[in-house]
């Protein structure tokens, strides 16, 4: 059993070949991807609304979340272990963009400080994306 069967048992879903092909799509990738990203990468067999569907299938398991960004296309990142067995969100890390890339990525042992609120206010949920440049562009822009 793969990667992408064992995550899809374990949160309890049937695979199906979509499921299947879309979970490794993001596997395989090392940065949040758009809904355009995984829909170039598979349009071959499934079609929008089929791609949109498994999307908030894997949201709603734990399995992938999303990562809100100015530019107000949502970005969509696998969990960690803990939000997949677990079946329920604890994604509590801060996200870094590239700005000369435009890569999403996730820093997952980087946690969002916690925030104080005014009396009265009460949160749902809290996201903070840093912009900068990642190491991988750092790389390439330094003379060897
Ligand atoms: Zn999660
Ligand atoms: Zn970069
Ligand atoms: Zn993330």
């Amino acid at each position: 059993m793969n990667k992408s069967e064992t995550i899809l048992k374990s949160s309890s879903l049937s695979v199906t070949a979509g499921r299947k092909r879309i979970l490794d799509i993001f596997l395989d990738a090392n940065n949040a991807l758009a809904h355009q990203d995984i829909e170039v990468k598979c349009s071959d067999k499934y079609d929008r609304v089929t791609i949109y569907r498994t999307l908030q299938t894997f949201l709603e398991k734990g399995i992938i979340h999303n990562i809100p960004t100015t530019d107000n296309s949502v970005r969509y990142a696998l969990c960690n272990e803990v939000c997949i067995s677990s079946g329920h969100h604890h994604d509590n890390h801060v996200h870094f963009r590239c700005d000369n890339c435009s890569k999403t990525i996730c820093l997952d042992d980087v946690s969002i400080p916690s925030v104080k609120l005014p009396t009265g206010y009460s949160m749902n949920e809290i996201n903070m994306v840093v912009s900068g440049i990642c190491k991988t562009c750092k790389k390439v822009k330094v003379p060897v």
